[in-house]
């Protein structure tokens, strides 16, 4: 059968709440993630086909367990029951990697047998309270993060040797503190018991570094397809300033920066700043800088300084951007913005603010399946500056238009030249027609008016304005 056609069929379904859409065939998933797209997005414009995954299942390259005791004491380990404290026991999911979640079985039958007592939150007893995997698909290397609220592990030693026999794929072992009261899984500190501390994987022909707490995409296939996607819609020729907004450890930038003149990634999160670092080096790269701060307090500074990124990519959380980021984002005036985004309805609110002026333009959305059978969908939005080719035509008949009150008539085309020759600048017949409006020349209008509320006239700038008035006043055709 078709994987397409099929159905999960997953006990834990209702408890677990994961997989939102398991009730759906892929092929009815990408439908339905397909409308919401266009009734979310389709108001800025055409949106393209969803482009699914050809095996949608295993491809969570992230598996993180919560563990509790049933009612015969018996520890389970699972994902915590939606909206609730309650662990939901399991042990193999159909969209999780295979290999982590039988780290995690293991590491659960070995409690026992190392005094590893899980955390108990109501009465704050116990050590163990998480445990995350995560394995690099294309290099293979596994990360275990052991989550506890000290970093005292009496059996250590013993421990690791016999998880390390029985998964000898695991390449590194981390031990998180967490003693902060809260759903966050990771604490702030790490110590390292075993290996390098941090895996390797593979993506668009890079190598990337991944901390424990950096933030990296937890479906590595779809990934390469929304990064090429996302540099595709950039069009850059190798000339180009590009800032990597929300770069978590640098992989759109990275990925951007052999077609640009030079890359800066800003991100949060200190330590996927300093993978991204690191990343620029192992790729031998020379045109990314990275830095640790807030993107939208960033692009503040960049707009005061009248600094002028080219292209900018934003790929915020799930909450979307902020007034601080938009704001300044479109007083910098980058050609082209490349929105990334895994939550349509912030982007639909986002998008609304960036296009509010009249100024940008959505030019494309590719919506990508990033997260099979749930209900969460990715997409890549383009958007540019308009063109003039993007304005409405104006049929002005001139002749019979103007009116001058002193009867000279000098031709648009005459206006045209006189300001070119004079100032260097270049203006439309819209904005002649318009000044000569203000000015009470034209008496009749003859404006072909958009046909639909979303294009709107552009108008007249000041500093033109000033330009065309001095022309008429030339040509005699006002005081
Ligand atoms: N572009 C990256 C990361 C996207 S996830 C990738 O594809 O892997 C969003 C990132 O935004 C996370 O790394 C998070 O740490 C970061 N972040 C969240 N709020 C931020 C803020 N206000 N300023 C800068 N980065 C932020």
């Amino acid at each position: 059968m078709d994987v397409k056609e099929t159905q999960l069929q997953c006990p834990q379904y209702k408890k677990c709440g994961g997989c939102q859409l398991q009730r759906m065939s892929y092929v009815e998933q990408l439908h339905h993630k397909q409308l919401r797209e266009i009734k979310l997005l389709g108001r800025f414009g055409h949106v393209e086909e969803i482009i699914g995954m050809e095996n949608p299942f295993h491809y969570r390259n992230k598996v993180t367990a919560a563990f509790a005791l049933d009612r015969r004491r018996k520890i389970v380990s699972g994902v915590y029951q939606s909206s609730s404290h309650r662990v939901v026991p399991i042990d193999s999911c159909m969209i999780e990697d295979e290999t982590a979640d039988a780290i995690i079985v293991d590491i659960r039958k070995m409690l026992p047998e190392f005094k590893i007592q899980i955390y108990d939150e109501r009465n704050g007893t116990g050590w163990l309270r998480h445990v995350l995997v995560r394995r690099g698909f294309a290099t293979g290397q596994v990360m275990v993060v052991l989550v506890a609220v000290s970093m005292l592990f009496k059996l250590q030693k013993p421990f690791l040797k016999k998880l390390l026999e029985l998964h000898p794929e695991i390449t590194t072992v981390v031990l998180n503190l967490n003693d902060r009261f809260g759903p966050v899984v990771l604490g702030n500190r790490d110590k390292v018991l075993f290996g390098n501390g941090y895996i390797e994987d593979l993506l668009c022909g890079h190598r990337f570094r991944i901390s424990p707490s950096s933030f990296y995409q937890i479906n590595p296939v779809q990934t390469e397809i929304l990064y090429r996607t996302a540099v595709d819609f950039a069009s850059l020729t190798g000339e180009e300033t590009v800032l990597d907004a929300y770069c978590g450890i640098g992989t759109i930038g990275i990925t951007a920066c052999e077609r640009a003149k030079q890359v800066i990634g800003v991100e949060l999160n200190q330590e996927a700043v300093k993978d991204a670092i690191v990343n620029a080096k192992l790729n031998g790269i020379k045109n990314c800088w990275f830095t640790a701060g807030n993107a939208g307090m960033y692009m503040q500074r960049m707009a005061e300084d009248s600094m002028r990124p080219d292209v900018v990519f934003m790929d915020p959380p799930r909450a979307g951007s902020d007034q601080k980021f938009l704001t300044s984002l479109l007083k910098t005036a980058p050609s082209r913005i490349v929105y990334v985004s895994c939550n349509p309805e912030t982007m639909a609110r986002d998008l609304g603010i960036l296009t509010e002026d009249g100024i940008y333009r959505v030019r494309k959305t590719q919506p990508v399946d990033m997260f099979p059978f749930t209900d969460h969908v990715e997409t890549v939005v383009l958007l540019s500056q308009r063109k003039p080719d993007d304005y409405i035509r104006v049929d002005l008949d001139i002749n019979e238009l103007d009116k001058t009150p002193s009867g000279t008539k000098a031709s648009y085309a005459e206006i045209k030249d006189y300001i070119k020759k004079n100032y260097g600048v270049n203006v439309t017949n819209l904005y002649i027609a318009q000044i000569k409006r203000k000015c009470g020349i034209i008496e009749r209008e003859n404006y072909n008016f958009p046909k639909n509320e979303n294009n709107r006239v552009p108008v007249c700038p000041p500093e033109k304005e000033e330009i065309i008035k001095e022309a008429l006043r030339h040509f005699k055709m006002i005081a």
